[in-house]
């Protein structure tokens, strides 16, 4: 198992100087974890993945004084976590799921409050136009914005044109633009999380973990990938992607696994036109999504044609000609001054759906001191600092909202139709 003491974390983005990472000195290997609850009357816990759910919690765990060890087959901020890339959307327009527009709603001041923290800019409220959300969607999310009071409007085609009239609007009747919407930086704030957590005494060690359990009993305990044994305390397995491997006995066929390709349009030299304090994001249902250019170039997300099973650990991560095609296709639809410009950046990520979107977010129905936390099907990032806040509360036995636990629980989830090489 390799500390990551001291370790250079070099960050995507000319404005983040690059992160020391150091545990506390002195810090215990912890080869040995009380079960049981420590003088504070919190249990330790291991946090097994250093993506969004495992570094959030482990944040809020630490700071609500539980002492918290992540382990990560390749660290925080890792080109294969679902986690990566450079930004992620943040918006609360979720149609009628009402509880995702409510915790977005809190996840916006969190994230403006850790950013104060940080000390780097994580946020970019630049806003999001929605296209095409069915009707039915669209008259509930209005009833949920007014209940929340959260500002929106709705733009016409000749007021899309006139207020952005860089972009193209000939498929849009009206749109639903919500103002407060915006970016958040990805990879960043995933590191910045964990130099937060590290500079509070936590430790984070690269290692593959598995669940190893013993006949019969009541709790499990971690094998890692350098043969040593790691038992008791209270086991967090975030693990994106991977969670059917880690955790076979209950999350074997519970999440699919989606290749999805990203691709960064470059402006034009010196044209500020689809920066973020000029243009909006753009959340399309037919062929793909975008991003207004923050550092790194205009983003293009194809959404069709991507039905491709991804291997998280093996596979290469080079975008296909085809998705490049899908991504052109849309520059030309929505931002065609970008059609005819270079690619300048792409990523290969992983999407991982459970079978009805929703997160999974339980204890092991038999080992009391296993949780699970992930299938965030595409919609988790932006509520990482509100997820970590929930995800502890459950874990530290300090708050348990009925709606919440319902609809993240195991037994509200099912299997999901496989792809060929899903487990
Ligand atoms: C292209 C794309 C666009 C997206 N857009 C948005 C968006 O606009 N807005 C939004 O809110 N969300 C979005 N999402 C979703 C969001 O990014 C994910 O829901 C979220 O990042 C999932 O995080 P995670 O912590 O569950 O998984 P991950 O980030 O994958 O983290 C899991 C970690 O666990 C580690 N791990 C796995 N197995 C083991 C093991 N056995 N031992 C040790 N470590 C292990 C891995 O190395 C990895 O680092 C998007 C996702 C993708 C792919």
């Amino acid at each position: 198992m390799t500390d990551i003491r001291r370790r250079t974390l070099m960050l995507g983005s000319a404005t983040a100087a690059a992160g020391l990472l150091s545990t506390a000195e002195g810090m215990a290997t912890p080869s040995k974890l009380p079960a049981t609850r420590t003088l504070k009357g919190l249990p330790d816990v291991v946090v097994v993945g250093a993506g969004v759910f495992g570094m959030w919690s482990a944040l809020c765990l630490q700071e609500k004084g539980a002492k918290v060890v992540v382990l990560d087959s390749y660290g925080p901020g890792n080109a294969r976590q679902t986690s990566c890339d450079q930004t992620r959307q943040i918006r609360a327009a979720y149609g009628e799921r009402d509880i995702y527009s409510r915790w977005s709603n809190e996840a916006f001041g969190l994230w403006e409050r850790r950013q104060e923290e940080f000390g780097r800019r994580l946020l970019y409220p630049n806003g999001v136009v929605s296209t095409n959300t069915p009707a039915k969607l669209l008259e509930a999310q209005k009833r949920i914005f007014a209940q929340l009071d959260i500002p929106y409007e709705i733009l016409s085609q000749a007021q899309l044109r006139s207020r952005w009239p860089q972009g193209r609007y000939d498929d849009v009747e009206e749109a639903f633009f919500e103002p407060r919407a915006g970016l958040v930086k990805a990879r960043e704030s995933t590191v910045a999380v964990a130099e937060a957590f590290l500079r509070r005494g936590g430790a984070i060690r690269l290692a593959k973990a598995r669940l190893a359990t013993q006949a019969g009993s009541r709790t499990a305990g971690l094998a890692l990938s350098d043969g040593s044994r790691l038992d008791g305390g209270t086991l967090l397995f975030a693990c994106g992607p991977w969670l059917p491997e880690a955790v076979p006995d209950i999350m074997a066929g519970m999440i699919q696994r989606q290749r999805r390709e990203v691709f960064y349009f470059g402006s034009p030299a010196g044209d500020p036109s689809f920066h973020w304090e000029r243009f909006p994001c753009f959340s399309d249902h037919d062929i793909a999504y975008s991003m207004s250019d923050i550092d790194y170039g205009y983003k293009i997300v194809p959404t069709f044609g991507t039905a491709v099973p991804i291997d998280p650990d093996t596979d290469e991560r080079i975008v296909s000609p085809y998705q490049m095609d899908v991504a052109r296709r849309y520059a030309r639809q929505r931002v065609p001054a970008l059609a005819g410009q270079p690619v300048v950046a792409s990523a290969v990520c992983v999407i991982e759906n459970s079978s009805d979107m929703h997160y999974i977010i339980d204890r092991h129905p038999e080992l009391e001191n296993v949780w699970i936390a992930g299938g965030g099907s595409g919609h988790a990032f932006k509520m990482a600092p509100r997820l970590g806040e929930y995800i502890s509360d459950r874990l530290l036995g300090r708050a348990d909202p009925e709606q919440e636990r319902q609809l993240f629980s195991l037994k509200s989830h099912s299997k999901i139709r496989p792809y060929a090489r899903d487990i």
